[in-house]
Parts: C-alpha cells; sequence; structure tokens
C-alpha cells in the first residue's frame, strides 16, 4: 500500500544521507518524471548522485539552506534548478526534514521533490507581462487613466499628469476629487461622457476642452471604456487622454482661413454667400427683410500705386473697421478681394433705415485717414439692392447691388444708390427735403393755420387748433404729414416746435389784446419734443415772453407718447398742469392704450380720432366706439372733441351722444390767423351752424 501511494505522489519522495553526494538511501518511482534517471540510477549513486543534478549555480546555497535548517531542526522549503537527464534544466521544489538518530544526531533527511518548471515559467511570464505593461503605460506618450464611477482618479500614468500640468502621477491623484467638476470646462461634459458610456460601453475621440493645473486650457480627446466588476457590475472607467490642443488651433486656423479674408478678418466670398443664403431662407419664413450692399472704395487704386501695397492694405484694414462699426452684430461685412466689400443687413425696417445705414456708412469712410504718409479722404461708392423686390436669389442680389454701386460711381461717386429706380427718386426727395427742412426756419417758411374748435351745443368757437404749415418758394406748401416725421427723425422739430408755441401764443395774446372773446389755442407737440428736458422750461418761457395765460394754452399729445415711459412723462405733466396749461389727448382710440393711463395723467380733453367720426353714421361698430369713448371721458370727467366732422349728420349724432366739441370741416378748415378772427365774432350770438 505504501508503495503504491508513493508511486502516486506526484514528485520524488526520497531519503537521503547528509554526505557531500546527498547518497540516497530511498527514491520513489516520481524520480522518473523529476529528473528522467530511474530511481535505481540514483539508488546509492549508483550511477549519479542526486548532489551533481543541482545545477552548480544553486548548488552551493542550497546545500548551506539545507544544513542550516537541518542544524537548527526545521523543515526547508526550496526551488532550484536541475539538469533533467534529457540535458534541460528543470525547477524543482523541495520540501525536507532533518532524521535523527538515538543520540539526537541528525543522519539523514527526508522529503519531496517536485518539478515545478511549468509553473516558474508561467511566473517569469506574468512578470515579464507585467514589466511590458509597465513599461507601456509609464512611458507611453499618451495620458492613461483609469476613473472610479464618481469621478475618482485611481491610476494615472505620469504621461496623464503631464498633459494635466502635474508634476507626477501621484500629484495629479492627490489632487482630483471629481473629475466632471474639476477638469471640464463645460461642465455638462462629464454628463455627456457618462451617457455615451452607458449606452455604448465605450468613448472614442471624445474633444472637450479641460483646464491644466495653472487654469489654463486645452483640448483633449478620450478614448474609452467601462470596466466591470466579475460580477458584471460597473466600476469604472478606463482609457487614455490626448492633448489635441495644437490640432484644435490648426483646424480653428484652417477653417477661419476658409471663411474669413486674412488681411481685414471680415468674412469672405465662401462666407458671405453662406449667410446669404441662410439669410434669405429665414426671410422666406418669418418675413424678415434682407438687403445687399455693395461697397466699393474711389480711386483706391491711386492711393495703392502712389503710395504701395502696403499702404493700401493699411487702408483696406482702417475701412473695414469702419465699415464694421457701423452695423449690427446680426449684419455681415465681407471683403470679396480688392477694394470691394459686401454688406448683409439682416432683418431691416425698411429703406428708409438702410438709407440711414448708408449715410452713416458714406460718412464714417469719408473721416480723414491719417497715417505717416500724411491726411487722405477716401471715399466710396454704395449700391444696394433689397430682397424680394429686387432679386429673390443670393446671385440676383449681388448682381444688382453690383450694378447699383455702378450707377453710383456715374453719379460722381461718394454717393448710393438703390437697385430700385423709385426708390432712388424717393430717397433723392427725402434728401433734397431734409436739406430745406434745415433752413427753413431761418427762411421763415413756416406759417401757422388755426382751425377752429365749436362748442356743439352752441356753435360758438371755444378754441382752435394751430396747424404748422411750410411753405417753400417754387415747390408749394408740404403738408405736416410729410415732413413731421422727418422733423422728429432729425431732432429739427425741437426747434420748430417752440416756433410754433410762441407763434401760437403770441397770435392768441395778440387776438386777445385786439378784443377777442378769450379761446384756448392748441399746439400739438411730438414725442421727440416730449422727450427732450427742455419742454417744461420752454411753455414756461413762452408764456411768461408773450404774457398769455396758462389757461389759454392747450397742448395736444398722442395716445403712444403717453404710453412710452409713464413714469418719466407723468411728473413732466404734472409740471405743465402746475403751470396751468391744459392738457389734450390726440387721435385717441388709433393707439394701444391702457385706459388706467387716463387715470393717472392729469389730461383735460380726449379728440376722438377722425377716423371713428368718418364712419359712425355708416358703421354701426364706429358708432359704439364714438358713444363709448364719450361716456368713459365724461365719466372720468374729461371733456371730449370729435376730430374730422364733415357732415351735418355726423354732427347730429355727436350732439346726440352728449359729445362737448367737435372739429373739422363742416365749421371750418384751417385758416389764417386773419381769418380766425371773423369767424369767432360770428360764431357768438348763439349762431347754430
Ligand atoms: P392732428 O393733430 O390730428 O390734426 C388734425 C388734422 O386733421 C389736420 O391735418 C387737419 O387739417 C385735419 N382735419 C381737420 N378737420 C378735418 C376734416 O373734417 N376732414 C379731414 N379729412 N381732415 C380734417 P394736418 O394739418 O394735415 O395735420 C396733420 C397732423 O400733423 C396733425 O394731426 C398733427 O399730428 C401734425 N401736426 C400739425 N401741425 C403740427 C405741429 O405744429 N407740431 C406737431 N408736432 N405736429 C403737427
Ligand atoms: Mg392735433
Ligand atoms: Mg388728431
Amino acid at each position: 500500500m505504501l508503495k503504491t501511494l508513493l508511486a502516486s505522489v506526484d514528485g520524488m519522495v526520497y531519503r537521503r544521507r547528509l554526505d557531500p553526494d546527498w547518497t540516497m538511501e530511498f527514491v520513489s518511482s516520481g524520480c522518473v518524471r523529476v529528473t528522467g534517471h530511474h530511481p535505481g540510477d540514483l539508488l546509492f549513486n549508483n550511477r549519479v548522485a542526486y548532489g551533481e543534478l543541482v545545477i552548480a549555480d544553486d548548488r552551493m546555497w542550497v546545500r548551506e539552506a539545507i544544513a542550516c535548517a537541518v542544524s537548527e531542526f526545521r523543515s526547508f522549503d526550496l526551488e532550484y534548478r536541475i539538469t533533467h537527464c534529457d540535458g534541460s534544466t528543470r525547477w524543482v521544489w523541495e520540501r525536507g526534514t532533518g532524521i535523527s538518530d538515538e543520540h539526537g544526531r541528525p543522519i539523514a533527511i527526508e522529503g519531496l521533490v517536485q518539478d515545478i518548471t511549468k509553473r516558474k515559467h508561467a511566473e517569469h511570464a506574468l512578470r515579464e507581462a507585467e514589466r511590458r505593461y509597465h513599461g507601456l503605460f509609464d512611458n507611453a506618450i499618451e495620458g492613461i487613466f483609469r476613473t472610479t464611477l464618481d469621478g475618482h482618479f485611481v491610476d494615472a500614468n505620469p504621461a496623464l499628469a503631464h498633459i494635466y500640468g502635474y508634476d507626477s502621477a501621484e500629484e495629479l491623484l492627490v489632487s482630483f476629487l471629481n473629475v466632471g467638476t474639476q477638469l471640464y470646462v463645460e461642465k455638462q461634459r462629464r454628463e455627456e461622457f457618462v451617457s455615451i458610456m452607458s449606452a455604448r460601453g465605450s468613448v472614442t475621440g471624445f474633444e472637450s476642452q479641460v483646464y491644466r493645473k495653472s487654469g489654463e486650457i486645452i483640448w483633449i480627446s478620450e478614448n474609452a471604456r467601462a470596466v466591470f466588476a466579475e460580477d458584471g457590475t460597473p466600476i469604472g472607467y478606463e482609457g487614455t487622454v490626448e492633448d489635441i490642443t495644437e490640432r484644435r488651433h490648426y483646424q480653428v486656423r484652417i477653417e477661419h482661413q476658409a471663411n474669413y479674408d486674412t488681411l481685414t478678418g471680415l468674412a469672405n466670398r465662401a462666407l458671405l454667400q453662406d449667410r446669404l443664403q441662410q439669410a434669405l431662407l429665414t426671410a422666406a419664413s418669418s418675413g424678415r427683410r434682407v438687403a445687399v450692399a455693395f461697397v466699393d472704395l474711389d480711386r483706391f487704386k491711386f492711393i495703392n500705386d502712389s503710395l504701395g501695397h502696403h499702404v493700401g492694405d493699411e487702408l483696406l484694414k482702417a475701412v473695414a473697421a469702419r465699415l464694421k462699426s457701423c452695423v449690427r452684430d446680426c449684419d455681415t461685412v465681407a471683403r470679396l478681394g480688392g477694394d470691394e466689400f459686401v454688406l448683409l443687413i439682416n432683418g431691416h425696417t425698411g429703406p428708409e433705415y438702410v438709407r440711414q445705414l448708408m449715410e452713416k456708412m458714406l460718412a464714417a469712410v469719408a473721416q480723414p485717414w491719417v497715417i505717416e504718409q500724411g491726411e487722405f479722404l477716401v471715399s466710396c461708392s454704395i449700391g444696394v439692392a433689397l430682397h424680394p423686390d429686387d432679386g429673390a436669389e443670393a446671385l440676383t442680389l449681388l448682381k444688382h447691388a453690383d450694378s447699383a454701386m455702378y450707377r453710383a460711381k456715374d453719379n460722381g461717386r461718394s454717393n448710393f444708390q438703390f437697385f430700385t429706380h423709385e426708390l432712388n427718386a424717393l430717397m433723392t426727395e427725402q434728401l433734397e427735403l431734409e436739406t430745406h427742412l434745415r433752413r427753413a426756419l431761418e427762411r421763415n417758411q413756416f406759417v401757422l393755420r388755426y382751425q377752429p374748435r365749436v362748442h356743439l351745443a352752441t356753435g360758438q368757437i371755444v378754441g382752435a387748433e394751430a396747424l404748422l404749415r411750410w411753405r417753400i418758394p417754387q415747390r408749394g406748401t408740404v403738408p405736416p404729414m410729410r415732413f413731421i416725421s422727418l422733423a422728429e427723425e432729425t431732432g429739427l422739430i425741437v426747434p420748430i416746435g417752440k416756433w410754433v408755441l410762441q407763434t401760437a401764443c403770441a397770435q392768441n395774446k395778440a387776438w386777445q389784446d385786439a378784443g377777442l372773446p378769450p379761446i384756448v389755442v392748441s399746439v400739438n407737440v411730438s414725442p421727440r419734443q416730449f422727450r427732450h428736458e427742455s419742454l417744461v422750461h420752454v411753455v414756461a418761457e413762452v408764456l411768461q415772453s408773450t404774457g398769455l395765460q396758462p389757461r389759454f394754452l392747450e397742448l395736444e399729445l398722442t395716445e403712444s407718447m403717453v404710453m412710452d415711459d409713464a413714469p418719466k412723462l407723468v411728473a413732466m405733466l404734472d409740471e405743465l398742469k402746475e403751470l396751468g396749461v391744459k392738457i389734450a389727448v390726440d387721435d385717441f382710440g388709433t393707439g394701444y392704450s391702457s385706459l388706467s393711463y387716463l387715470k393717472r395723467f392729469p389730461v383735460d380733453r380726449l379728440k376722438v380720432d377722425r377716423s371713428f367720426v368718418e364712419n359712425m353714421t355708416t358703421e354701426a361698430d364706429d358708432a359704439t366706439i364714438v358713444r363709448t369713448i364719450i361716456a368713459l371721458g365724461h365719466n372720468l370727467g374729461l371733456k371730449v372733441v370729435a376730430e374730422g366732422v364733415e357732415t351735418a349728420q355726423q354732427a347730429r349724432a355727436l350732439r346726440a351722444y352728449q359729445c362737448d366739441e367737435a372739429q373739422g370741416f363742416l365749421f371750418a378748415r384751417a385758416v389764417s390767423s386773419y381769418t380766425l378772427p371773423k369767424l369767432i365774432t360770428r360764431s357768438i350770438p348763439g349762431r347754430r351752424v
């Protein structure tokens, strides 16, 4: 039984003497597997001594280790190499114990020797793999990381530390508490990373901006995959990081070069085409207006040729900056090449807006240009095409703007032309009008007409509205509708308005001094005048200088004006009220009014807009509106005036609704200051119209 047992042991069981030859007294059959020799060959050193099988390098230390263990009565446990019968070197593991005689003197060793070559090779391969892995990990150019799910680094290589600006991987590991909040510039980036991970298990080429230790921002690209525990639950992520800052910068530069002009930094032709296409697409769906302006410098060639290309380039840059300063961010200024620029004006409000913008551009470019070589005056010619009237497509618009620009050149340069002739005509007239308007005051071209306001019940004239007329020699009278808004835009309304006030008050005082029954004169005040700080001051001054009692002056303001800036206006109206002046709301019912303002504003009179009066005898709705306004006014304690009364039928209806006063062609048109007194006198003794 012992024999079979020994035979089945994996290895060689032995007993040997403690002599220099390790003379074997017993060797089990496992000897063949371990050494390749038959047990008989080893027994009593028949053919070989076991001690000689141990390779020379190991023989000494093994012998010493065994001697030492035996002398200390310990068992030993050793790994060493022997030479196999076939000549190969084998790793063996030996475990043995010293055996003593009855006097306690060690006489032999018993133990087991096993072949562990396979295990040794496996261990070696593993160590080798580990060494190679560490080599890769430590020497890689790419950063390598492993993080937990909640964003702690558990591993990082030196390259990663280097990319993120840390001195060592260790420093990086302790510095990061949370990759999500500390690393990414865009905070939602980590969430995106995690969501791609949970969807696909890996990310590739994931590009983000991250902070380095110094706070510097760089671009990185990550490849990573999820790491799972043995039971399949995800426990973290591992992957590589590459610093792609250079590449990104290069890309941006390339993209920029593809879309922008290198000299001026403006959009180039390609980008302009893109933007124009885009603008036309949105214009079609949103109804926004698009205009294209072609700008060409006048006599650029002259400067370029006489002062050199270098100076020419500087000029182009300066012009680019000037053009750019005139437009909004949503507009595009592009350079097509040479001295040709194109402007794309997006979502503008109409030809008038474009006209003003073009004038601003002309003026900006015309500013003297001062350089080392001296001061230069540059100008440009501009051609404008409006979408959709002048073309529905990008190319057509550009072509038409271009041809309009040539007309501007023909027109003596330094001007702009619309592609459409009607617009040009309108613009010329507008321009001319503006030039005239600037001189109208000093040339005494304004006169006032007075339209009587009648007390409906008695027919007596109780007031008159001063209406402005502008007479240009050889051109006739310009109606206020055509020039008031222009005066508003140019700010000329302020001095003109002051003149109206002055004239109307002086006239009213003159009538009173001449013995006429006193009436109230109404003066229209435009929004711009109201916004001007000095209105109260001007009114007070005019009343003072003319000597007119304030209660004989009424100011008419429109609803839209009232709504604009309520708190400031209330203060202003209160001040006017304090002066003793009356206030009327003109064209009532046409604006977007809030009825609550009527309560808050110190108003005396409502003027029902002409459009309601016009149709009140034919349209039931209009009649209702007029009646309602009258009732509303009365409830608030205000007087109500109907504007534009043209028929007796209207007057009758208004009387029936108890409207207080009326104004209109039925009673009188606006008349001169000479005619009005006659109308007043005639209206006095209860004569009904
Ligand atoms: P508004 O203040 O509503 O003036 C009334 C306008 O209606 C006047 O036109 C007047 O002639 C006209 N009108 C009066 N009765 C009738 C009628 O029965 N039928 C018709 N069809 N029209 C009638 P006008 O003089 O052309 O003035 C137009 C607007 O110009 C005025 O509207 C006012 O807003 C503005 N305006 C006139 N003078 C001045 C001024 O001195 N300063 C300011 N800021 N605006 C003024
Ligand atoms: Mg008025
Ligand atoms: Mg009116």
